[in-house]
């Protein structure tokens, strides 16, 4: 069984981007006589908003895109990523950080020579509170320990069939450290890091391809890594290309001009929109 999901965060309108993403990815799951899930990833909940949610399910509706069985709302899920957060606690795969931001800015400027600074998630963690057995309070935040989460999880290949990086890939721990480095699992006024809720909610949907934008095939490493550790099944990737404006910029949620809606007030078509974004 073939089946893939769009993920919308209800934190703004659908652009020109998401229409794509979605269309791509129920277009392959019809293809394959298989499923699409629609699921609305509202983990931060100071930033999602029902209007977005109900404006996405009317930009879609509109699209012409169906889903299959309601749509899952991470919101809802909260006590299972806690649950998982707890699993790995026990296992000793994570710690408590309390660095704030400027904490992190000023260790960081003190780097070896050649190490990178950024990975997928912005600034590499410096490793300040690793071995500090930090207890879990409301102002730390809670990160993997990658060199321990790679011992069990890696080393590990996945195979890619987006046009960028198309073919297999091989992880292994020194570049994940290196890399990437101890990213947050959840922090105090967030359930879960956008990289473990996104493993979790695929593997409890059933999610065999996962096809999203490029711009998150960097964070795929870290996801196969949890599946490992957590024996999740690991599904297929497939990261397409991104849809750009006219300066060749990749569109954000605040590209209001290319929204979905904008288009439908001027009286586009789903018609348009698909030969707008080359489908
Ligand atoms: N919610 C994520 C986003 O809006 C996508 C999640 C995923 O495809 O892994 O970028």
């Amino acid at each position: 069984m073939f089946r893939t999901r769009f993920a919308p965060s209800p934190t703004g309108p659908l652009h020109l981007g998401h229409a794509y993403s979605a269309l791509l990815a129920q277009d392959m799951a019809r293809d394959q006589g298989g499923e699409f899930l629609l699921r609305i990833d509202d983990l931060d909940q100071s930033r999602a908003r029902m209007q977005w949610e109900e404006q996405i399910y009317d930009d879609l509706t509109w699209l012409g895109i169906t889903w299959d069985g309601p749509a899952r709302r991470q919101s809802e899920h909260f006590d299972g990523y806690a649950k998982t957060l707890d699993l790995l606690r026990d296992q000793g795969l994570t710690f408590e950080c309390g660095c704030t931001r400027r904490d992190i800015e000023a260790a960081a400027n003190a780097p070896q020579e050649g190490a990178p600074l950024f990975g997928p998630d912005g600034r590499i963690y410096p490793g300040t509170c690793r071995s500090q057995g930090l207890q879990y309070s409301q102002s730390t935040c809670t990160r993997l320990d990658m060199a321990k989460a790679c011992t069990i999880g890696l080393p590990a290949r996945f195979d890619e069939s987006g046009p960028a990086n198309n073919g297999a890939h091989a992880l292994d721990a020194q570049t994940m450290i290196d890399n990437i480095g101890d990213v947050v699992l959840a922090r105090r006024n967030m359930a879960a890091s956008y990289h473990l809720s996104v493993v979790l909610d695929d593997a409890a949907t059933g999610v065999t391809h996962v096809i999203r934008g490029e711009d998150l095939f960097e964070a795929t490493p870290i996801h196969i890594l949890l599946q490992n550790v957590l024996r999740l099944p690991r599904p297929q990737y497939h990261h397409h290309a991104l849809i750009r404006d006219d300066a060749g910029k990749r569109l954000a949620k605040r590209d209001d001009a290319r929204a979905i809606a904008k288009y439908r007030a001027e009286g586009a078509t789903p018609q348009d929109i698909r030969r707008m974004v080359g489908l």
